[in-house]
């Protein structure tokens, strides 16, 4: 059975990241979507509401598990029994950070490998701190993220 894992910090869940799952999904026996709990980065929401609107957002796949974790990517990976870390990729800029972080869980654990996954072209520009601004200065997020985040979302900013 082929695990794969597909961490981030999904801080919003965006319609990009469900796209890439959505890949995955149809690649790899399951695929557990997993929120990195991150100490440096003060986050937007809550690793709990985080993983609450990935799971909501997702419905109709079900070889998909949602998962927080805390420490390094590649020790979850094997504490769970991944063989894969999928990775997304949107642009040139992505792919030097990308690539050292591939090369340097590779030299901590090779039998992890990572693999890179694209969106459709109308996905790719999507990132969750661009929702983050657009939310705080009154945009319409609706057409980048799932219904569900954007209902969450527009009613926590009008509080
Ligand atoms: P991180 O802080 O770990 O980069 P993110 O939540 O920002 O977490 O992203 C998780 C993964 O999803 C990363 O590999 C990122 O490149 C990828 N990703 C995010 N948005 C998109 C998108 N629109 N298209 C393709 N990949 C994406």
């Amino acid at each position: 059975m082929k695990i794969a894992i597909y961490p981030g910090s999904f801080d919003p869940v965006t319609k990009g990241h469900l796209d890439i799952l959505k890949n995955a999904a149809g690649i790899f026996d399951k695929v557990i979507i997993a929120v990195a709990h991150n100490g440096e980065k003060k986050g937007f929401l809550t690793v709990e509401e985080r993983v609450k609107l990935i799971k909501a957002s997702i419905e109709n796949l079900d070889n998909v598990e949602v998962d927080a974790f805390d420490g390094l990517t590649i020790e979850y990976a094997k504490k769970i029994g991944a063989q894969v870390l999928i990775r997304g990729l949107r642009a040139v800029s992505d792919f030097e950070y990308e690539m050292q972080l591939s090369q340097t869980n590779s030299a901590l654990c090779d039998e992890v490998k990572t693999v890179f996954l694209t969106t459709k072209p109308k996905y790719n520009f999507i990132s969750s701190s661009t929702i983050k601004e657009i939310l705080a200065n009154g945009g319409d997020i609706s057409k980048f993220v799932p219904e569900p985040v954007y209902e969450y979302l527009t009613k926590r900013e009008k509080q």
